[in-house]
């Protein structure tokens, strides 16, 4: 019986299924500051793709094959005390200190 079952409409019916493979796939890569590499499928007809994408560590990543602008090194890790200590030692910063408690506890001892 299932002899007979089998082989009716062979050939006829295909069981590929087309579901979730819709459109063809690009893979796009992007690169972050951070030289963090990202890559998203993208439709490959979505005209859309767009040309950066938020990396994981929040910085702004371009897409690779772009033209990969330098990005100018931001001088965020530099702090004021930085910049302090370019113009002045420790010892001077100490110095300095040392008169503004000087000048500090005159202050208190005409006002106490
Ligand atoms: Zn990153």
């Amino acid at each position: 019986m299932s002899e007979s079952m089998r082989g009716t409409r062979l050939g006829s019916t295909s069981y590929e299924v087309d579901n979730g493979i819709s459109a063809p796939r690009q893979l796009t890569t992007y690169v972050c500051p951070d030289a963090h590499h990202t890559t998203l499928p993208f439709a490959e007809e979505a005209d859309e793709i767009p040309d950066t994408w938020t990396c994981g560590c929040g910085l702004t990543a371009t897409r690779w094959g772009q033209k990969l602008q330098p990005q100018p090194v931001a001088r965020t890790g530099r702090t004021h005390w930085d910049m302090l200590l370019e113009r002045r030692t420790i010892a001077e910063l100490e110095e300095l200190m040392m008169e503004r408690l000087a000048i500090l506890r005159g202050f208190d001892k005409k006002s106490a």
